[in-house]
């Protein structure tokens, strides 16, 4: 790339000012100057480091050079040291994260900040890695968090969580694991149950470690073909452009975006593929390896010198193919051509701390910006892109059939109102999907059954006063998990024993209700104790390789259930499954969130995909106390255009996304009044800034008014297009920073109502 104000004659005249954009919350760059014996050394796009206030030396990236400074020299602090002698930023990458700070009211320099990975933000030195391993072995170590769990719950968590994932684990990882602080480590070395080393050798990357024989290209059904030549043919124009890519779960669209990307190498250019975090498995991985040798896998688990080795090889342009998850949209290959996003809809895109991101919408600006062509794949589209396509903005090509031509599973919906267990309970698993699962288990095939919940029951209550338990951090129910007889909040981890009794009554009979994985696990050994089951939820997968193993022992046959959150949900292919259980769907309709809706539907069209892969065939039971529900009765008919006919009128109607856009503003703070205070001030100037179409919602409590014992209120804005969003909370900037003891979030494009 060349700096575009040098004409390549005369060398310019040497740059004495950078200016240098830090990443702290500020609206502003700053100018430093730049010292003679660091004179030529500075670029634009590379990182300095810089004296900045009482903070000492900080990291800052040159976003421009220029002859002199509109202030006095003299007030300029110098830069203490440049980095880098080649830009780690292209011009495009400035460009794309100017455009991130000014749509998603962020910095610059927290937007550039975003786009480096850690690794390579500071120099690049090999760490020691601290390890925490049991002193005792692990049947000692359970007894100990038993013993201990009433005087310290989270020296008893950090136990179990070692306990689970197999001994001793990067003290780093076992922290967030656990989701404790370093002292209860501490604790527990003093006591002798732990010791901790530091060892040199970094954990091994099962990603990286794939290792994928070479596979021969399918040959393109016709419909796949129709894709592929729409897709190439925009291709070779070498223009921004957009195509949706909607194929029914199975239709073979992952085989769609290999030969894109193999005709798209041989013009000597690079593809980056965004997947969910959660569907960036070895599976997914070995795909791409088995197609493309120079492929580069980017994600957040990578160890720091290898994603630091990866970040270089792609930006030496010796990977011609880069997947991985959100954050490789800003991976610096240096010619993209092709983009794809696959899952387009999926909700983990979006990054839920500053900078407030989408992936798929940086990724629309970068390619943009590229001269790339975007390919989203789903085979539910958001709505946000459906409606896009039918606007003309994108270009919608369909795959209606499955691979191998088996239909789509017939989809049941079991209305559990009928369904009582008696003690006035309702039964987890229905008389009907039991009664399937009795027959695919008998005919030696397989079950999944989905539960978006873990634990065992989501709240505890009194039948007779209707106390409910909450976490007194949070403003949530807490989740009993008896597995280690516990009820833990699963926003905050802080653990309790359960009551005996009703604290607010006293009555002894306190009702554990809803349903979680734990208790599923426990219906089903009771209904089938010979069939064998594996339970997968983030509790039994936190081991480094939990996830993978568990899948592999069900793959293999080892069990005839598999229970699970949504991680069994995607993309998984298990052609011996002919049952699948939708445990209660409505878990997701009931929260307050416009995209509600979507979600179910969204989330039982991949659940269906799970099944009917094989020559056996397969059902899905979908079990729900609303039958009638729309969103429910299109899912089970695999109908997303009457989903999507019945959904967008709606948006239209409450100009709702697509049809408008929105900004969250959320207030959080200690101190209630103060924050109610503030976020009614707040509310007051921005309906004063607001143009005509411009609404602002609330300020109300937030759907959870309290997390870790922050108050927490909230605002909407919503205008009909971005534009008319963006002018108001530019207008607003200044007041978005908000006063002592009162932080503001401001999420453009929320993905979360929460
Ligand atoms: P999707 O991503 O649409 O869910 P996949 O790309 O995973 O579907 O395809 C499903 C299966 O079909 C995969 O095992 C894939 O290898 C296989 N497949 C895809 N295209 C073809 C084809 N043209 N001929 C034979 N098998 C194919
Ligand atoms: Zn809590």
């Amino acid at each position: 790339m060349t700096q575009p104000d040098t004409n390549g004659e005369l060398p310019a005249p040497a740059a004495r000012v950078a200016i240098v954009a830090l990443n702290l919350p500020m609206d502003r760059e700053f100018d430093y100057l730049i010292p003679e014996e660091l004179s030529g050394q500075v670029v634009v796009g590379g990182r300095v480091y810089v004296p900045f206030r009482n903070r000492g030396r900080v990291l800052g990236y040159c976003v421009k050079l220029k002859a002199q400074s509109e202030l006095p020299e003299g007030d300029l602090k110098p830069v203490i040291k440049s980095l880098d002698a080649e830009p780690v930023f292209t011009p495009t990458m400035l460009k794309l994260a100017r455009w991130m700070a000014d749509y998603y009211q962020c910095s610059l320099g927290e937007a550039l900040h975003a786009a480096l990975p850690a690794a390579v933000r500071a120099r690049g030195r090999r760490r020691r890695i601290q390890f925490t391993c049991l002193a005792t072995g692990a049947e000692e170590a359970q007894r100990q968090a038993e013993a201990v769990f009433d005087k310290s719950p989270a020296q008893a968590k950090v136990l179990r969580a070692l306990v689970g994932i197999g001994g001793e684990a990067p003290t780093a990882e076992l922290l967030r694991a656990a989701g404790v602080s370093r002292p209860s480590i501490k604790a527990l070395c003093k006591r002798g149950l732990l010791r901790t080393e530091a060892r040199m050798i970094e954990p091994e990357d099962p990603l990286l470690a794939v290792q994928a024989e070479l596979q021969p290209p399918h040959v393109l059904t016709s419909e796949q073909r129709r894709a592929y030549e729409l897709i190439t043919a925009r291709m070779e124009r070498g223009r921004f452009d957009v195509i949706l890519l909607h194929g029914i779960t199975s239709s073979g669209k992952t085989e769609v975006y290999l030969q894109s990307i193999a005709r798209l190498i041989e013009r000597g250019k690079q593809a980056i593929v965004l997947v969910p975090e959660i569907s960036l498995t070895p599976q997914t991985v070995r795909h791409f390896a088995g197609r493309f040798r120079r492929l580069a896998v980017l994600h957040s688990r990578l160890t720091e010198s290898d994603r630091r080795k990866q970040w270089h090889r792609i930006r030496a342009g010796d990977a011609d193919v880069v997947i991985g998850a959100r954050s490789a949209i800003f991976a610096p290959v240096p010619a993209l051509g092709l983009l794809v996003i696959d899952e387009e809809h999926e909700n983990s895109f979006k990054q839920d701390n500053v900078p407030r991101y989408h992936a798929r919408d940086v990724g629309v600006m970068r390619a943009l910006y590229d001269n790339a062509l975007v390919l989203l794949g789903s085979a539910t589209p958001s709505l946000e892109s459906y409606h896009n396509s039918q606007v003309g903005k994108y270009t919608r090509v369909v795959l209606t059939r499955r691979i191998g031509g088996h239909p789509l599973p017939p989809v049941e919906v079991v209305d559990m109102r009928g369904e009582w267990a008696g003690r006035g309970e309702v039964r987890v698993v229905s008389h009907r999907l039991e009664a399937c699962m009795r027959q695919s288990l008998a005919a030696g095939q397989q079950v999944i059954l989905f539960i978006n919940r873990r634990g065992y029951s989501p709240y505890i209550h009194c039948p007779r006063c209707g106390f409910t338990l909450k976490c007194r951090r949070c403003d949530i129910t807490l989740n009993y998990h008896r597995g280690i007889n516990v009820v833990e909040c699963h926003y905050c981890g802080l653990q309790q024993r359960p009551p005996q009794q009703c604290p607010e009554c006293g009555l002894e009979q306190v009702r554990f209700g809803g349903t979680g994985t734990e208790r599923v696990e426990e219906s089903v050994r009771e209904l089938f104790p010979q069939a064998g089951s594996i339970r997968m939820d983030s509790d039994t997968t936190k081991a480094r390789r939990a996830h993978e193993e568990k899948l592999e022992e069900f793959r293999a046959g080892r069990a005839g259930v598999l229970i699970g959150t949504q991680m069994v949900a995607k993309g998984l292919d298990f052609p011996n499954v002919t049952t699948v259980g939708v445990v209660n769907a409505d878990v997701a309709l009931h929260l307050p969130d416009f995209r509600s809706r979507e979600r179910t539907f969204q989330l039982l069209a991949q659940v269906a995909g799970r099944t009917g892969r094989g020559p056996a065939g397969g059902r899905v039971i979908v079990q729900t106390f609303m039958p009638q529900d729309p969103s429910i009765q299109a899912a089970a008919r695999h109908d997303y255009e009457a989903f999507a006919r019945q959904e967008l009128p709606l948006r239209r109607e409450l100009g709702y996304p697509p049809f408008g856009r929105m900004a969250r503003i959320i207030c959080r703070g200690r101190d209630a009044a103060r924050v109610e205070g503030y976020t009614g001030e707040l509310a007051e100037a921005l309906r004063k800034l607001s143009g005509p179409g411009m609404q602002v919602l609330g300020p109300a409590p937030a759907p959870v008014a309290q997390i870790r014992g922050f108050q927490r209120r909230h605002l909407m804005l919503k205008g009909p297009d971005a534009g008319a969003m963006q002018q108001v909370l530019h207008a607003a900037r200044g007041l978005l920073k908000g006063p002592a003891g009162v932080k503001v979030l401001v999420d453009v494009d929320p993905m979360s109502m929460l």
